[in-house]
Order: C-alpha cells, then structure tokens, then sequence
C-alpha cells in the first residue's frame, strides 16, 4: 500500500439495530483504520434504529473524532442508508461495509491496495456460504442465473454491498436519483474498472439478520424489474403462444366440425381452457402493475430520505480541506 497522508478515505456503515454488535465492531474497524498511511472518517448512518444504537454512535462520536452520523428520519431501508451515506463521504476512496461483522474489517487493505492500483470498484466476493440453508442457496443462485441471462448488468454472485469505490464511482452512484435502488445492480451498472477480492463469509456476530425471505424475495424482485424488462417480454411472448393454439384449435375443431358434424365435447376441457386463460391474464396483469407501481413511485421525485441531523467528523483538518476544494 502506498503511503498518502493527503487522502482521505470513508468508511461508510448503514446500521438498523445494531447495538449488540456495535462495539465490538467499531474496535475491529479501528484496529484496522489505526494502521492505514491515510486519514479517515467513520459514517455511520442510523437508518431509524429503535433501540439503544443511536445513543452508542453518540457516545463513539464523542470520543472519537473520526467517527460522523447521518442520522435517517426514520428506517428506510438499507439501501437508502447506503445512498445517504456515499451523499456525505468525502473520500478519495469510499469503503461500504455491514455492521454485523459479516463483512471482515481485516479485508480493508486488500480493498485499498487494488483501488490504489487503479480500480474503481473493488468489491469482496464469498468463497463459501457458512450457516445458511440449502434452499437460501438454491434461490440465490437461481436469482443470480436469471438477472445474469436477462439483465443488462452481469451481476458478481456471492457478492454483498462491502467494496471499496473512487470518488468518481461515488460520484456516478450519487448523480442516480432513482427510489427504487438495488444497490448491488447499481454498483454494476455505473461500470468502470471492477476487481473481486475472495474471502470466507462469517456467520453474523450478534443480533439478528433482518432479511427474511419476503423481503429476500422483494428484494429479487426489486432486481429483477429494475433491470429487466424480461418479465414483459416473457408475458407477450406466451399470450402471443397461447393465442396462436387457440386459433389453431380454432381451426382444427372448424374443420373437423364440416366433415363429421358436432358431436359436443366435454365441459372439463372448457373450463379448463377457461380457467387457465383467466389465470395467465391475471398474472400477465400482476406482472405489468410491478412496473406500474415502479412508474408511480418514480414520477413522484420525492427525495430518497430526510435527515434528522448530521453530526460531521470532529477531526475537522483534513475533511474541511476536502470541502473548500
Ligand atoms: N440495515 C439498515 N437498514 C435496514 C436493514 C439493515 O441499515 O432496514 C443494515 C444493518 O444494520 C447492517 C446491514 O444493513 O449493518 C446489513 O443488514 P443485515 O445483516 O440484516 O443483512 P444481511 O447481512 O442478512 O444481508
Ligand atoms: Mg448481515
């Protein structure tokens, strides 16, 4: 790693509830920020915690003068934290990382030696999935096939939010003004030059992960509609298949009618066709209201979040210069 007293890096961490882990994760940050040959600040952002976590990132920003807090009106979801964050750092280089110690602040050299190299996304790919279950696995994997195949971003599987990004990495993400942000697409689409760099995944520290698989599935969902518009495509295409067969048969039951006269066929057949028409409809329909309500959401330009306060870093040197400039 080069030295550079003149940089300064960001570290930006979305937390919800983090108040069992967060301790033990500022010191391992520190441990790690204490050694690097820059200066650095520490952003937190409280994504509307209700519980004793804003009081602990009070406490760390008084008595280390590093450390800042974007503090959110409310929860807003992570990646809206996420988005909050990277609009207050002013790095050079903008580390992203979870609170629950599942992102290993140990691999933050890596990070920055590949950024020092020259890459403008440097992002932490898992060799190995510890203490989830097969079914977690399988949907992921399925996920990750679909968005590949369909999407116009090639996704990196086992891949998370902890990366490292330049200031113009930064500076694309935060020019998005979009509500609906799938922070791992993003990432991707913005493009520029991207470096994996492998490490094991450890099981969460303390609390409790808030991803359940209704919000895993929006999630996959939210990616899937943001960045394709396959599932329209998929509607037209099997109405279009489905139409062709009716006409066929259509013909098929003409014809047969002028030679043999009408010898009436079974209701079941019917209600079946009936029932399986109604059925692709409704969901062809449910398919194009995903998007509707992505429009809808969109043209109303609210801003992504509100603040209800910014504490900046103490340590006012080094960030104030980067203001002035
Ligand atoms: N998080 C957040 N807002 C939320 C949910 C989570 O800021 O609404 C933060 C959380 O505090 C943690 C990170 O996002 O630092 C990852 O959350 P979690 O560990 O629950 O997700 P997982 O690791 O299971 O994907
Ligand atoms: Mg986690």
């Amino acid at each position: 790693m080069t030295r550079a007293d003149n940089i300064l890096l960001s570290v930006v961490i979305p937390v919800y509830n983090e108040m069992d882990v967060l301790k033990e994760f500022q010191q391992r940050l520190i441990s790690v920020i204490n050694n690097l040959p820059m200066s650095c600040e520490i952003i937190y952002v409280n994504d509307g915690s209700n519980d004793n976590t804003l009081d602990m990132l009070q406490q760390l920003h008084e008595s280390n003068d590093q450390v800042a807090i974007v503090d959110l009106s409310r929860n807003f979801g992570k990646e809206i934290a996420l988005s909050a964050g990277l609009h207050h750092a002013q790095g050079d280089g903008v580390i992203v990382i979870d609170a629950d110690l599942q992102d290993p602040p140990e691999l933050i050299p890596e990070l920055i030696c590949e950024w020092q190299n020259g890459y403008d996304v440097v992002y932490a790919k898992r060799n190995r999935r510890t203490g989830e279950s097969a079914f977690k696995k399988v949907t992921a994997h399925l996920f990750y096939r679909i968005m590949r195949r369909f999407g116009s971003v090639k996704l990196p599987e086992d891949t998370g939010d902890f990366r490292i990004l330049s200031r113009r990495a930064v500076d694309a993400l935060n020019s998005l003004g979009e509500q609906h942000r799938f922070m791992k697409g993003l990432f991707t689409w913005i493009g520029f030059s991207q470096k994996a760099v492998f490490y094991d995944r450890d099981p969460r520290h303390a609390g409790e992960s808030k991803w359940n698989y209704w919000r895993l599935l929006n999630l996959a969902v939210e990616g899937i509609t943001s960045f394709t518009t396959a599932p329209l495509k998929f509607a037209s295409l099997f109405g279009f298949i489905t139409a062709f067969g009716a006409f066929a048969y259509g013909i098929f039951m003409l014809i047969r009618t002028l030679l043999y006269s009408n010898p009436v066929a079974g209701y079941p057949s019917l209600i079946v066709v009936v029932l399986f028409l109604g059925g692709t409809q409704l969901m062809a329909i449910g398919i194009l209201g995903e998007y509707i309500g992505r429009i809808f959401t969109e043209t109303k330009r609210r801003p992504l979040y509100f603040l209800n306060n910014y504490l900046p870093p103490r340590q006012k040197n080094k960030t104030e210069n980067k203001i002035k400039k």
